[in-house]
């Protein structure tokens, strides 16, 4: 006796939790309904055959809702739970946990009250279950689910689609391979009949109780159940019980079965019946309920798990969520994820392309040079060379750099930002937390802000630091004016021969000799030969410092830039999370409320499974 009590307590048990996680079978849940799983004894039959008032006659209490037409309207669970001795009778509502109901009027108000809460005022139907559990010395340990009655037509009020629609309900419940009542092949009905006391006289039901007319694995049960008349005198439930085995107990049709017939009788045998199921399934219970913990935690494991409530605990997540995002945003710094090797196409490809557009030519044209020697010169032209000429020529040069030094700085952190994007994207623990994303974000971009600042100040140092001093040993190595034939442009410049392309001097053509007769210092034709080989020495010189820059701005770029992203990108955001109060850290990991809701129902249901597990393994132990 003890171990039935457990097992079918068990059972007990965890369908009540099932209802009231929302599983009441059918499944269009991810998991499995462990609802489904559970074994139950379903009562079903015609409208008015008397369904109710077996139930009510197992139980020994008045307390369902009667009338005529359709009343029962939602499944009901009935537990059973047999006690100890004399305590007293009481009923309790799985919807209203904890309030004791002792008067069973107040029993039949409530399931008619609660069935309107979910189907209105109407006379439609609804699958989701009223769990109702009795503790009574009187009772067996029991499931029941008392279903509404099967139907062949719609009544006022009613949908026309009724009819099926109680069908499909109750094929629901007794599909369960583990439903006791109702099925093609009779091995799992048990035959109840009712109303042998209205019987026309000298007729009887052998045929069927004895097994002749319907053919059932178990055995059929003749039952007598108050009549409406006692119904309506209020006839003591014990004394119909009573009278019902008088009846069979005297019955000339039925007394030799007498100990196999009424409904005490019937309530002994379905318990020891679900008893037996229960023993048999719950191997198979185990496993699923192993397989549906190992599917959750995975689940759980891809939403991500409940976060902390205390501060220091969700000031360590987040911290764990930035340093996930920071390693990721390294790799692509540092190659393994894409992404890095665009800087190095900004000074690959962007860089020289740039320098290589700066117009040069149009400022070392023949024209210009002309232009700004001799204002340098002022009043009195240069004697040899023009110290102050070249010196303007050169500044004004060197400032062309500026543009590509700062162009350079703002590609690297247009892709620095676009890293910064992409790796929070691809941090999957970031994915739950929009909040923390959006704040991660805007450290990071502020952050690398700053850094082009920074970055932009050094490199155009870099250019102002090539004006501020010339190098000298260039200019010594230059070859003397006093080779009257204008010099080849130095070997390797290419910007001084293009000018020279580009403004083929006029006295190209001329034969060396009439060149030679020709020379004048201050003639204008020397003039020219002058300043062009000005313009062609200023060239080289800035040739020269357009490979030096080329390769001091990369070096510039990555160490204020990429460097410091790569170390110190989220320092300050650090600084500011550990002054946070515990609201203002919670409130960054907000999450996306419909994946919270989600985590919360598995979570849930997984601790229901776990907990049925446990409830199980006890019992499995005291067997
Ligand atoms: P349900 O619709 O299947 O739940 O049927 P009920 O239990 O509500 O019974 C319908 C009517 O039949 C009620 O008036 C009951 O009193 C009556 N009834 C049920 N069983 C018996 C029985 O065994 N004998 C007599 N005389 N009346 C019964
Ligand atoms: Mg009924």
């Amino acid at each position: 006796m003890a171990t039935m009590q457990s097992l079918i307590g068990l059972v007990n048990r965890i369908q009540r939790a099932c209802t009231a996680l929302g599983d009441y079978g059918g499944g269009d849940s991810t998991f499995s309904s462990l609802w489904d799983a559970l074994p139950s004894v379903a009562v079903v039959g015609g409208q008015s055959s008397g369904k109710s008032s077996v139930l009510e006659s197992i139980v020994g209490r008045d307390f369902l809702p009667r009338g005529s037409g359709i009343v029962t309207r939602r499944p009901l669970v009935l537990q059973l739970h047999q006690t100890e001795g004399r305590e007293e009778e009481y009923a309790e509502f799985g919807h209203l946990p904890r309030r004791r109901f002792t008067d069973f009027s107040l029993v039949r108000k409530e399931i008619q009250d609660e069935t309107d809460r979910i189907t209105g005022k109407t006379k439609q139907i609804s699958p989701i279950p009223i769990h109702l559990s009795i503790y009574s010395p009187h009772v067996v340990n029991l499931t029941l689910i008392d279903l509404p009655g099967l139907t062949k037509v719609a009544v006022e009020g009613q949908s026309e689609t009724i009819v099926e629609d109680i069908e499909n309900m109750v094929r629901l419940y007794v599909e369960k391979v583990d439903c006791l009542i109702v099925d093609i092949r009779g091995e799992r009905t048990f035959g109840v009949l009712t109303k042998l006391d209205l019987m026309d006289k000298g007729t009887n039901a052998l045929d069927v109780l004895e097994g002749r007319a319907y053919r059932l694995q178990h055995p059929w049960v003749g039952i007598v159940n108050r009549s409406q008349a006692d119904i309506n005198k209020n006839t003591d439930m014990m004394y119909a019980r009573r009278r019902e085995r008088e009846y069979f107990a005297t019955s000339p049709d039925y007394g030799h079965l007498a100990n196999k017939m009424g409904s005490e009788y019937l309530a002994k045998l379905l318990s020891e019946h679900l008893e037996k199921v229960i023993k048999g399934k719950l191997p198979g219970i185990t496993s699923m309920i192993n397989k549906g913990i190992e599917e959750m935690e995975a689940e759980l494991d891809h939403l991500g798990r409940p976060i902390a409530v205390d501060a220091g605990a969700q000031l360590y997540t987040i911290l764990e969520l930035c340093r996930a995002f920071d390693k990721i945003f390294k790799e692509h710094l540092d190659g393994g994820r894409p992404g890095g090797d665009r800087i190095y196409g900004v000074f690959d490809n962007q860089l020289p392309a740039a320098l290589r557009k700066l117009p040069f030519d149009r400022h070392l044209s023949l024209q210009n040079v002309k232009k700004i020697v001799s204002e340098a010169d002022g009043y009195q032209p240069h004697l040899i060379a023009p110290e102050q000429g070249y010196r303007r020529l050169i500044e004004g040069s060197l400032n062309y750099f500026r543009g590509p030094a700062e162009a350079s700085v703002d590609a690297v952190h247009f892709v620095l930002k676009e890293l910064v994007r992409k790796s929070i994207g691809e941090t999957e623990e970031l994915r739950r937390f929009p909040t923390l994303q959006s704040a991660l974000a805007a450290a990071a971009g502020e952050a690398l802000e700053k850094f082009r600042d920074e970055s932009k100040k050094t490199v155009v140092r870099l250019v102002e630091m090539e004006s501020s001093y010339l190098t000298v040993d260039f200019f010594r190595k230059l070859p003397q004016e006093v080779e009257k034939v204008g010099p080849a442009p130095p070997p390797g410049d290419r910007r001084a021969s293009s000018a020279d392309r580009k403004n083929p001097p006029p006295d190209r053509g001329i034969p060396a000799a009439d060149r030679a007769s020709a020379v004048d210092p201050l003639g204008d034709r020397y003039a020219d030969n002058h300043f062009r080989r000005i313009g062609s020495n200023v060239s080289s010189y800035i040739g020269m410092v357009s490979d030096t820059l080329r390769s001091t701005i990369p070096k510039a770029v990555v160490y204020c830039q990429v460097k410091e992203a790569k170390q110190n990108l989220l320092n300050y955001f650090y600084t500011q999370i550990g002054k946070k109060e515990g609201k203002q850290l919670a409130e960054l990991l907000d999450e996306d409320p419909s994946l919270m809701s989600k985590r919360q129902e598995i979570a849930k249901r997984l601790d229901l499974y776990k907990v049925s597990k446990d409830e199980i393994e006890a019992v499995a132990w005291v067997r």
